[in-house]
């Protein structure tokens, strides 16, 4: 079983190592990888696909089992995710992304089934990280679809591990590629996967604060205006 690390880098020789702005990112008057971070940007901020009340679509609902929502939803945010990385991945390479970073220059660092950790390229990292889950939801022993079944001891911890490898995801691409996004008029979309996923986060516990710290900034700017404090 895989696992995940991340710690944070921030020399210059990190910096080196990122892809240079080309044309299309001066013609948008961005740069991924600036500290200005362009996706806090109040035209692509206020991007959203939908104006439905997502705190209300992350509460359990009445009568619904606890751990057969979480499943649920963890199996469609990784169908989303995944299609939004698949989206990306002919700018997402080994030459564009030799390292797996984050907001800040985060790295991220696999760790393999026997403890060694990896330092891989993006696409790798994500790769390893896809396989990862879909290996754990198509385990009839972890998430089960038989009538009868039970959830295993330990559930929603693997759920939680999933959830930050989602995040993560979704954070290397605010990070790496939102010009590519806006390129391809995914921000609104995003926006939106983001906005939900980290708020079904926050409902049920599933991320720590030091694994949204990162995008703290973005995850405030998202919310909406009567959003409880
Ligand atoms: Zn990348």
């Amino acid at each position: 079983m895989g696992g995940c690390q991340s710690y944070p880098s921030t020399t210059e020789a990190d910096n080196k190592t990122l892809p240079s702005s080309d044309v299309s990112s001066e013609r948008l008057g961005i740069n991924n990888n600036l500290e200005e971070r362009p996706y806090l940007q109040e035209q692509y901020v206020c991007q959203k696909i939908t104006e439905t009340d997502i705190l209300a679509l992350t509460a359990l609902p009445p009568g619904v089992d606890k751990a057969e929502w979480l499943a649920s939803n963890t199996v469609t945010f990784f169908k989303h995710v995944n299609l939004f990385s698949s989206a990306l991945c002919e700018f997402c390479t080994p030459t564009t992304c030799p390292t797996a970073h984050g907001p800040g220059n985060m790295t991220y660092v696999w760790t393999d089934d026997h403890g060694r950790k990896l330092k891989c390229s993006a696409p790798l990292y994500f790769d390893y990280a896809m396989s990862y889950i879909q290996d754990l939801l198509t385990d009839e022993d972890v998430f089960p679809t038989k009538a009868g079944s039970v959830f295993p001891t330990g559930f929603v911890f693997l759920v939680q591990k999933v959830f930050l490898l989602l995040f993560r995801t979704l954070a290397h691409i605010y990070w790496s590629h939102y010009r590519e996004i806006i390129a391809l008029g995914l921000s609104a979309h995003l926006n939106t996967l983001f906005t939900h996923l980290t708020f079904f986060c926050q409902k049920h516990a599933l991320l720590e604060p030091e694994d949204t710290e990162p995008l703290q900034d973005l995850i405030t700017a998202l919310e909406p205006p009567d959003f409880p404090a």
